[in-house]
């Protein structure tokens, strides 16, 4: 089903307001097919990735119910609860929350750890219809009663594979067993690990399911370029490129916080405009670094996979994979933050000798062979440098046949202008 308008979907008229207002006049393929069902109470199972539209998917309806139910709104029991697993995430949910419902007489917050409790409870006491939170923190705030969960007829569990991955499972069932037997519940995920359908099949009632692939279109739209490069070389690469200004807004990925930070520190050292974003900093840092990097005030914004998911900064001119992550599904996760809303992106990665059997994997997940770029940092050639052919999907080896390297000479210069070489993948 595609429609061509919202006005279509059944939302009432302040939501049809808001989403002219946020210049979102068609909805998304999961809107589309969601929205209407949610809308009349229904159960959902949501196989979707940031980047489909998911939020205003499940946010909308959520409003809508709400704002039809018209209960009173008592003090630190919410009638809606959102999970999300991490605090960037929250914080933007908590964000669309606020501009789709603007003009309905709901009242949301967001609550997550690593900052003081005491504006979250005095929010809660104040009364909230809509609570946007990640699991420690609700837990926290529960076992201090300062909220309860007894009220909660609608509840979303949001990148779920996320919380799985991060260890929230079992604190995700100690805040389901708290909410309403008699609810509509929401699980999305961008994958379906069995813990995850185990606890979709708990949870869910007779559940819609909706499987949208946006990785995949997205990754489509990505120029991807890989640099084989000695581990000591990666340093000077990356000035190198960063000199072409062309690079407007870029991410740099590395696998580890410290990893993160010594990549930041050598940026400022040579002059570049850089934040770092981990786990390891405190909130009002991730805060501030985030912002400074949406706002533009900060050119280069390096970060772990912490950022990988969930964060929407529009314009992301250039992802640069630093460091290749040990999980391939990562790597469409970090080069899914360029690209955004249609728009089309380049991902550069670094991959060192270490880092081959990461990018086989990549590879083969991607079932397609990401263009070797040349520079000139690299010792050996990188026609020698190339991985060994591997079993290769059928069809593959009509594309290879075609596939290219391309050359960045290190000079400055626009990375769409990168020159084209003789052979990616020679046997
Ligand atoms: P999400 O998948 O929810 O993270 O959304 C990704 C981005 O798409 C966000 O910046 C949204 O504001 C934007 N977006 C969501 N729905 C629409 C729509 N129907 N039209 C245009 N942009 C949208």
């Amino acid at each position: 089903m595609t429609q061509t308008s919202f006005d279509a979907l059944g939302l009432v008229e302040p939501l049809r307001l808001a989403l002219k207002a946020e210049k979102h006049f068609k909805p998304t393929p999961i809107q589309a097919r969601t929205i209407p069902l949610l809308i009349q109470g229904k159960d959902l199972l949501g196989i979707a990735e940031t980047g489909s539209g998911k939020t205003a998917a499940f946010a909308l309806p959520v409003l809508q119910r709400l704002s039809l139910q018209g209960l009173p709104r008592l003090p630190g029991a919410p009638k809606a609860l959102i999970l999300a697993p991490t605090r960037e995430l929250a914080s933007q949910i908590s964000e669309r929350i606020a501009a789709y419902g603007h003009g309905l007489p709901l009242r949301s917050t967001v609550i997550f750890g690593g900052v003081n409790q005491h504006r979250q409870v005095k929010a809660l006491k104040a009364g909230v219809d809509v609570l946007i939170a990640t699991p420690g923190r609700l837990l926290d705030l529960c076992a201090q009663r300062h909220v309860r969960l007894d009220k909660v007829s609608i509840l979303v569990l949001d990148e779920a594979d996320r919380m799985l991955d991060m260890g929230f499972i079992l604190d995700v069932r100690k805040i389901v067993a708290q909410c309403r037997r008699e609810r509509q519940t929401l699980l999305f995920s961008a994958t379906m690990p069995s813990p995850i359908a185990k606890l979709a099949h708990d949870i869910l009632d007779a559940p819609v399911r909706v499987d949208v692939a946006p990785v995949k279109i997205a990754v489509d739209r990505i120029e991807q370029l890989v640099f084989f490069v000695g581990a000591k070389e990666k340093r000077a690469l990356l000035d190198s490129l960063l000199a072409d200004r062309d690079m407007d807004r870029v991410l740099v990925f590395t696998r580890t916080k410290r990893g993160a930070d010594r990549v930041c520190r050598n940026l400022l050292q040579a002059g570049l405009n850089a934040t770092a974003l981990h786990g390891n900093k405190a909130q009002n840092a991730r805060v501030r670094a985030l912002d400074a990097f949406r706002t533009g005030r900060v050119r280069i914004l390096v970060a772990t996979d912490i950022a990988a998911r969930g964060i929407d900064v529009p314009n992301i001119s250039h992802v640069i994979n630093y460091e290749l992550p040990n999980e391939p599904e990562s790597y469409v996760h970090r080069i899914g933050r360029t690209a955004r809303a249609g728009a089309g992106g380049t991902a550069l990665s670094f991959c060192d000798h270490s880092e081959r059997p990461y990018l086989q994997a990549i590879e083969q997940l991607m079932r397609s062979p990401v263009t070797v770029g040349e520079h000139r940092f690299a010792g050996p050639s990188p026609t020698r440098l190339c991985p060994k052919p591997r079993s290769k999907p059928a069809g593959h080896a009509k594309r290879r046949s075609r596939s290219r390297s391309r050359r960045f000479a290190g000079a400055p210069r626009p990375a769409s202008s990168l020159a084209k070489s003789k052979c990616a993948y020679p046997h």
